[in-house]
């Protein structure tokens, strides 16, 4: 019996990696081989020496093609099997390797915006707008939602992959929606919101929808899209002080931060349509224009996690986990 094995991988494409994939047929799935692609075409080699080596890192069930195929995220290496200077999983590893013992979860909730050619759903086909925010967000009916197919569809196919998704609603802009991985831990819920991306755009090209994660699709009185990142440690889920001492720590180094959030950071983070100014930073418990979140369940319980509300949907997961372990954990240490 033949596999087919899809490998997905992340791109040298500046500001912004694209997700890449192509097709290895296997004779089984048990082992996954290693495999290579021609980086000059991915902004991750030079011509001359062209060659860059996909890692397998994490498989899972194919949804879409079913059977026994696979999905397969890779990591890139060079060809002696060091890390790609794109490579920022291998990073992560470091850090979760350092701090294992405090058992980080992490919670993403990814907003992404729809668009048929240059318009987002929902908008007229060619010039003006619709109504101003206030029935799209988690709204019913088609005055107001736009999109719903390819949202249930991959919504179903993030379950039959097995991704640890927990949930989607509509958002405040039209042709705006949102999902959630998690929580799991740093390397599963940015391994699996990679794939779960993937999927989004692979399954907009059969119903002629493309998806973006800009983070600021439209300008003006409508609100960005973000990548909510909800964190927590063995520490934070069994009490509070451990809960202050991550939120305060994120106040410690906030340029860093918000520097590995995401490009155009800038653009979504203007203090206006639920977000914190990004060049000051606030915590605060059920407040939406902090720059991080202390839910109110969280307050009540006296435990719990927090939610950094400051990176962009475009923001490589890989990063701002490592980002948020390494100065949470390490206060917490
Ligand atoms: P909201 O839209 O109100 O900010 P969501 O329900 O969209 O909240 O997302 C909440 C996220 O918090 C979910 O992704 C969930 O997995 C995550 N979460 C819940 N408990 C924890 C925890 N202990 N540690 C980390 N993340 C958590
Ligand atoms: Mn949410
Ligand atoms: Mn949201
Ligand atoms: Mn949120």
């Amino acid at each position: 019996m033949t596999i087919k094995a899809e490998y997905i991988w992340i791109d040298g494409t500046e500001p912004t990696p694209l997700l890449r994939s192509k097709t290895k047929i296997l004779t089984q799935a048990t082992d996954l081989p290693i495999w290579g692609f021609d980086g000059s075409s991915t902004n991750q080699a030079p011509g001359k020496a062209s060659d860059c080596v996909l890692n397998p890192v994490f498989s899972c069930p194919d949804p879409i093609r079913g059977g026994a195929n696979v999905l397969v995220l890779a990591e890139v290496l060079l060809t002696d099997f060091s890390a790609h200077p794109t490579n920022t999983r291998s990073a992560l590893v470091d850090v979760v390797d350092k701090y294992a013992g405090q058992e980080s979860l992490f919670g993403i909730e990814q907003e992404y915006t729809l668009f048929k050619g240059s318009r987002p759903l929902g908008f007229p086909e060619h010039t003006g707008y619709p109504g101003p925010q206030g029935p799209y967000y988690c709204g019913v009916g088609s005055d107001d939602i736009y999109g719903r197919p390819l949202v249930e569809a991959h919504l179903d196919a993030c379950l039959t992959a097995g991704l640890a998704i927990s949930g989607i609603n509509a958002e405040v802009m039209p042709g705006q929606w949102e999902f959630q991985v998690g929580p799991v831990g740093p390397l599963e819920v940015s391994d699996q919101l990679w794939i779960a991306r993937w999927l989004l755009h692979r399954l907009g090209e059969d119903l002629g929808i493309s998806v973006t994660l800009d983070p600021k699709p439209v300008r003006g009185d409508w609100n960005g899209a973000g990548c909510h990142t909800n964190f927590s440690t063995k520490a934070m889920r069994e009490g509070y002080d451990a809960v202050i001492t991550a939120a305060e720590a994120l106040g410690k180094n906030p340029a860093e931060h918000v520097a590995g959030y995401g490009h155009g950071i800038e653009d979504r983070l203007t203090g206006q349509h639920e977000t914190a100014h990004y060049t000051e930073f606030s915590y605060g418990v059920s407040d939406r224009g902090a720059s991080v979140r202390i839910p109110w369940q969280v307050a009540a319980d006296g435990k719990g996690y927090i939610e950094d509300r400051r990176p962009n949907a475009n923001m490589d997961p890989y990063v701002v986990t490592k980002l948020i372990v390494n100065t949470c954990c390490g206060a917490l240490a």
